[in-house]
């Protein structure tokens, strides 16, 4: 039974992660009442490499956002399995910032603004007369002529909305953790790989090195925990086995998440606009999917503030637009990604590549700049 009281918005945000926060952020600055649904308070840790592409930051400074980070990433380390490894410099660099803090500082900025948020889950989402009407787990009802889709990778509303990719079983797991091991250097992000997964190494501002990795089930399952895992094939990389050695653990235990699926999605369903994971997730060896939900969030909200405010387009062509946009800027990345993570599971082809990368740097320079954007034009 719902309760009959509903409240009325110009956007409604389900999920209040990067994509969903900063859309929030940018929709609120042109002035329209905004609600933001999200399950979890802040701030809370999410599994999450915590390299944060500069391509964001001009845009970000523009949303009037100060990130609280003197971490400066400027150099790739990449290692093989067998411990085989390169360095090179990265064109664009990252910031290291935990997830704890930047969504808190989104967060906060969203507040400040006069974003509103219920803390609920989102259960059902309707589309009638050109208004979306939203309930929630606490039986409340919310209305909107926009809903923007902001639920991450994979959402209790994914499978309401009977979207494609949620029935196939999603063979990938992340872990991730905060460990403290003072003698990793700032400027560094490291990308190791080991049997049936790999893993990155940043530090984040308060010092703590993040070790955020992704693997199979196929290869996960045949450990007893996340420690034997560690232990038996994750260490088989001397990398991560000098880091597994030397760390300590500030976390209690490690995050993980499941179902973690890299199938094609539609940016635009049952007339909502995905932003971020929601719309499509690249593969985390690129360190992008960050810089996307944002750049995501970007796109939309312009969109969405041309069909309120100056009503010069029509429902149809917002979505369109949005869809064509979608691809035009994430498209091609997110099929690199899927490319080169193919390339680098198999040990075959992951040395083979590795060779070539070494004899020219030129090479894996190019990857790095098809994975990656050009900074946000503001
Ligand atoms: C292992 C791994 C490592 C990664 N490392 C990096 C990296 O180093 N750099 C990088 O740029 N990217 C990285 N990524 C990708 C990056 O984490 C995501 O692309 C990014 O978090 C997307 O942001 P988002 O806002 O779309 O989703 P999220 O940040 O996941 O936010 C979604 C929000 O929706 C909420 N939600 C879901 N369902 C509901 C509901 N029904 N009602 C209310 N709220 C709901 C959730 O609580 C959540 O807060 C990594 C991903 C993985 C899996």
């Amino acid at each position: 039974m719902y309760l009959s009281l509903v409240t009325v918005y110009d956007v409604i945000i389900i999920g209040g992660g990067l994509a969903g926060l900063t859309a929030a952020i940018h929709l609120r600055k042109e002035h329209h009442r905004i609600l933001v649904l999200e399950k979890e308070r802040y701030p809370h840790h999410k599994v999450c490499g915590e390299y944060l592409s500069n391509e964001v930051v001009p845009y970000l400074q523009f949303l009037g956002i100060e990130l609280p980070t003197t971490i400066e990433i400027n150099t790739l380390e990449f290692s093989t399995q067998k411990g085989r490894s390169l360095q090179l410099s990265l064109p664009l660099g990252a910031k290291g910032i935990s997830r704890y803090a930047l969504d808190n500082c989104l967060y906060k900025r969203a507040i400040a603004l006069g974003v509103e948020f219920v803390f609920c889950t989102a259960e059902s989402i309707e589309f009638r007369e050109d208004t979306f009407t939203i309930r929630n787990n606490h039986g409340q009802e919310f209305k909107a002529p926009f809903t923007i889709g902001a639920f991450g990778k994979r959402s209790n509303l994914d499978k309401t909305l009977s979207r494609n990719f949620f029935a196939k079983k999603s063979p990938w797991l992340g872990v991730k953790a905060h460990y403290k091991w003072d003698e990793f250097p700032d400027h560094l992000v490291g990308l190791h790989s080991f049997k049936g997964g790999y893993g990155g190494l940043s530090k984040t501002e308060t010092g703590a090195v993040n070790f955020c990795y992704l693997v199979t089930y196929e290869s996960f399952q045949k450990r007893q925990n996340i420690d034997e895992f560690n232990e038996l094939v994750v260490a088989q990389n001397p990398y991560l086995a000098n880091f597994l050695s030397k760390a300590t653990m500030e976390f209690k235990k490690p995050l993980s998440i499941a179902q973690i699926s890299f199938e094609e999605k539609d940016p635009v369903e049952d007339h909502i606009i995905m932003c971020g994971d929601s719309a499509g997730l690249i593969h985390p060896l690129c360190g992008n999917g960050m810089a996307m939900a944002i750049h995501s969030a970007k796109i939309a909200s312009e969109l969405i503030h041309v069909y309120l405010k100056e009503g010069q387009m029509e429902r149809n062509t917002i979505e369109k637009e949005y869809a064509l946009l979608w691809q035009y800027f994430f498209g091609k990345r997110i099929r690199t990604g899927r490319r080169l993570q193919k390339l680098l599971m198999s040990p075959k082809t992951g040395n083979m590549l590795f060779s070539m990368a070494t004899l020219s740097k030129g090479m894996l320079r190019r990857i790095i700049r098809k994975t990656h954007g050009k900074p946000i034009k503001v």
